[in-house]
């Protein structure tokens, strides 16, 4: 059925994602120790042009830069904070968080995917005694549904279809296990590169439900969400890449709605959230990237065309909002 024929075609998306990865660590823009299990044959894999790895260097810094400061200031708050990575796929964060100067600021890190990829990735976990050492002792990790999800003090791996209503999905999920998600801590929604992937009612409907279960339950509960994603798909070149995922299967019904880069904040204010905004990757690696980074970028590979690069980053941005309770308006200053 073609229904199930798009899904499979979205969850080739992640190794698209894992590949591009690869390679800009391959080629040293970024450093991951944490790679190589998720990847099958890491060393025969190709190397991606230097545009992608420019752009995947860009887009994993500036992600990085806005969940360190997450961690920072939650902890400013005196509480330990929660990250919630929605279509995770083989994303390293948690580990690169957990060996990093944050991870006391941590308390819960949840990853949710199509069951094909967390049934995977729990079993990359399991291979490797660097990724599972990470999670506690032995004894405290499990697998559970089949293989498809796994449990830890800190971190959990959870099948799911986003598509679904989340009354149905997440509300007797997190009903079931209290202690997953508490409403009451500062929580961190991620959506790297998946909102694309599904229709604008889906996506809205999973922001609110989230919204809903920690900024509203709480006096004090605050929330933040950050999406990477496609957008500007209607002139030439953003019909190229839409055309490209055509030819694959995946469609790209999320980006309909965010034509410009001032449209995107809207997915969140129209959530009511405190703040809300966006910048392409084309503006983060201007001004955000330090000079020093962009000079030992330059060195690694030849790049002939910079207005080549800055057409694609035009295609990608990041946006960030921030949703308070009453009781937190230390971060509303600060984020
Ligand atoms: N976030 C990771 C990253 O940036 O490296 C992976 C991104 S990959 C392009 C998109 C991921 O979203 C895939 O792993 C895919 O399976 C997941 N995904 C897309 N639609 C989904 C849905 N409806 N339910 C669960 N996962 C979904």
């Amino acid at each position: 059925p073609r229904r199930q024929d798009g899904d499979a075609a979205i969850r080739l998306t992640d190794s698209d994602a894992a590949l591009a990865r690869l390679s800009a660590v391959k080629k040293h823009y970024l450093t991951d120790p944490f790679i190589l299990p998720f990847i099958a044959r890491p060393h025969l894999q190709p190397h991606r042009p230097p545009l992608i790895n420019i752009g995947t260097y860009v887009r994993s810094e500036a992600l990085d830069d806005l969940v360190d400061q997450w961690l920072t200031l939650a902890d400013q708050e005196g509480k330990p904070c929660q990250i919630v990575s929605f279509g995770a796929g083989s994303d390293t964060r948690f580990w690169r968080i957990a060996t990093g100067p944050k991870s006391k600021c941590l308390s819960k890190y949840v990853e949710l995917d199509f069951s094909e990829i967390t049934t995977k990735k729990a079993m990359a976990i399991r291979k490797s005694k660097e990724l599972s050492a990470l999670l506690g002792r032995p004894e405290d990790v499990t697998l559970g549904g089949g293989g498809s999800a796994l449990h830890s003090p800190v971190y959990h791996l959870l099948p799911t279809d986003l598509r679904l209503p989340p009354s149905q999905s997440f509300g007797p999920l997190l009903a079931a296990a209290p202690t997953l998600l508490s409403p009451s801590l500062p929580t961190l929604l991620l959506f790297e590169c998946v909102l694309v992937y599904m229709t604008p009612a889906c996506s809205s409907a999973l922001i609110q439900w989230f919204t809903d279960y920690f900024a509203g339950a709480t006096e004090s509960g605050v929330l933040g969400a950050v999406v990477y994603e496609m957008f500007n798909l209607r002139d030439a070149f953003g019909k190229v890449m839409v055309n490209n995922l055509k030819a694959r299967n995946v469609t790209l019904p999320g980006a309909e709605p965010y034509p410009t880069v001032a449209s995107l904040p809207s997915r969140f204010s129209s959530e009511d959230f405190d703040y809300a905004s966006a910048l392409t990757l084309r503006e983060i690696r201007r001004a955000y990237i330090a000079p020093s980074e962009l000079e030992r970028i330059a060195q690694l590979e030849m790049l002939d065309e910079i207005e080549e690069l800055e057409l694609v980053l035009e295609h990608y941005a990041i946006t960030w909002g921030v949703k308070l309770g009453s009781g937190a308006d230390g971060l509303k200053a600060s984020w």
